[in-house]
């Protein structure tokens, strides 16, 4: 196999994680060693299948390789929705074949379950609440999104409330939005605090190196990874390393690498938090494809996310960087006017890895060489429960939860680049366009 050609940035913007007490300093692996099974990547698929690995094989010596710091990457960048439906509830598919989305539910709901059982066992500190969340339409085809998505639960016998423009002012504090949907069964939190407390309670045969990517394999089995300073031989390898698996050389040309943003403010005062009333933590995903993921946090700030852009898993700030930064500050001062003058804290990237037909990479790719990942934008639910099954698949566990994953279709081939880098921004920018003052 050879070099590992895609490894992922490392910058210290992230507001999740600079707002967390600094933790210890890492543990990179030196020199050389052996384990019976190497997991590479840390975040929610990772950490899930390396606790499910330790569970199942108590007296195997398993080995957690995270290139960077655990928190500091997608897992620990992203907005903290621990979903249980599809995110997409435009999607022309979406609830067209109740048995299929009530699949993907039932898979994300164990993933959420299998995430509250180990905060709840270790008392993990991240703000974990089973607060639902609001989907939100301030123009009239967000309107008509929501009414669609309101059938679409029906069809699929899901709960849900109607919010009118008063009850979402009353909730959120703020009057922007003219017609909400609150659906119950998501979880919000802080996504960095449970990534690190994930990692410090994983079972005892479980070590985890932070600071060490795997730039080499040379493939067996036994396989032989290279990091920056160590070298580790196993005869069994899982890639949990979502998009840049395709370094490994696997799925190159058919995953979709694209960056997406967020921004934090400062905490709020409390005069500033009076001011605007409602409830005082809560979540809205809007109702336009692409438009602003907001939330109200426990530490009195506000998160904002949107736009995103094709991006090869490079972070790099500059340009993209300016332009997300400007379109929060739209978005925030377009929601809460009389907060204009509260600045951002934290400005940060993160890398996503799609595919075009919505398919996940799950399984064997080789001769003990296994991989789980590619969530499209549900990464935190469905990130845990696919860690945990293919780690179960690997211990020869058998599950129905199991053969929905071992049956789902895989990635579909792209155009090469820059033909699909301009193809996913054109989309991309299409998406804005629409969604308008939902941005
Ligand atoms: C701004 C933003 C907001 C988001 N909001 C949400 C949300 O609210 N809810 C939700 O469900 N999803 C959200 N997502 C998506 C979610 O973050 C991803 O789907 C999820 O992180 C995927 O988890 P993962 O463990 O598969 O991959 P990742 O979290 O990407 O973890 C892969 C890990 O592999 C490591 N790695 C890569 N290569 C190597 C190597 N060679 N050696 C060692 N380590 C390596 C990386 O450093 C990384 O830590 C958001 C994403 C972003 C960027």
């Amino acid at each position: 196999m050879g070099a590992v050609t895609l490894l992922p940035a490392s910058r210290r913007d992230n507001g999740w994680f600079e707002t967390l007490e600094e933790a210890p300093p890492a543990a990179p692996l030196i020199g050389p060693t052996e384990a019976d099974v190497v997991v590479v990547g840390a975040g929610f698929t990772g950490l899930a299948a390396a606790r499910r690995l330790g569970e199942l094989r108590p007296d195997a010596r398993i080995l957690l390789l995270e290139a960077g710091r655990i928190g500091n990457n997608a897992a620990g960048r992203s907005s903290g929705f621990g979903i249980d439906h599809a995110h997409n509830i435009r999607s022309e598919g979406f609830a067209e074949s109740v048995e299929f989305e009530q699949q993907q539910i039932a898979l994300n709901r164990a993933g959420l379950a299998y995430l509250d059982e180990a905060v709840t066992a270790h008392d993990i500190d991240c703000d974990w609440t089973w607060a639902g969340k609001t989907h939100a339409a301030c123009t009239e085809r967000g309107v008509a999104d929501l009414e669609h998505f309101a059938t679409t639960l029906d069809r699929i016998d899901e709960p849900y409330e109607v919010l009118d423009a008063d009850a979402m002012a009353d909730r959120l504090g703020i009057n922007h939005y003219t017609r909400g949907l609150h659906t119950p069964g998501t979880v919000l939190m802080q996504p960095a605090a449970l990534c690190r407390g994930l990692a410090a309670n994983l079972p005892p045969n479980v070590v985890v190196h932070e600071e060490t990517p795997v730039t080499w394999l040379d493939a067996g089995p036994p396989h032989d990874l290279w990091t920056d300073g160590g070298r580790v031989l196993t005869p069994s390898l899982l890639l949990a390393n979502n998009g840049y698996l395709a370094g490994f050389g696997f799925y190159r040309h058919h995953l979709i690498p694209v960056v997406t943003w967020g921004s934090m403010t400062r905490p709020l005062t409390d005069q500033e938090s009076a001011s605007i009333g409602g409830h005082r933590t809560w979540g809205v995903i809007p109702a336009a494809p692409s438009g602003t993921t907001v939330r109200r946090l426990p530490d009195s700030r506000v998160l904002v996310r949107n736009v995103y852009s094709y991006s090869r898993h490079s972070l790099a700030g500059g340009r993209r960087r300016q332009r997300a930064g400007r379109s929060h500050r739209r978005a925030f001062e377009a929601r809460f006017p009389g907060l204009a003058d509260v600045p951002f804290e934290y400005t940060w990237g993160g890398p996503l890895s799609m595919a075009r037909n919505g398919e996940p990479v799950f399984g064997t790719l080789a001769d003990g060489i296994h991989a789980a990942g590619v969530h499209n934008g549900t990464g935190l639910s469905r990130g845990a429960i696919c860690g945990k099954l293919i780690a179960e698949m690997m211990c020869s566990e058998s599950s129905d939860l199991l053969d929905t994953m071992t049956t789902r279709g895989r990635p579909n081939r792209n155009v090469p680049d820059p033909i699909l880098g301009w193809g996913v921004d054109l989309y991309a920018q299409r998406l804005r366009l629409r969604s308008g003052r939902e941005m």
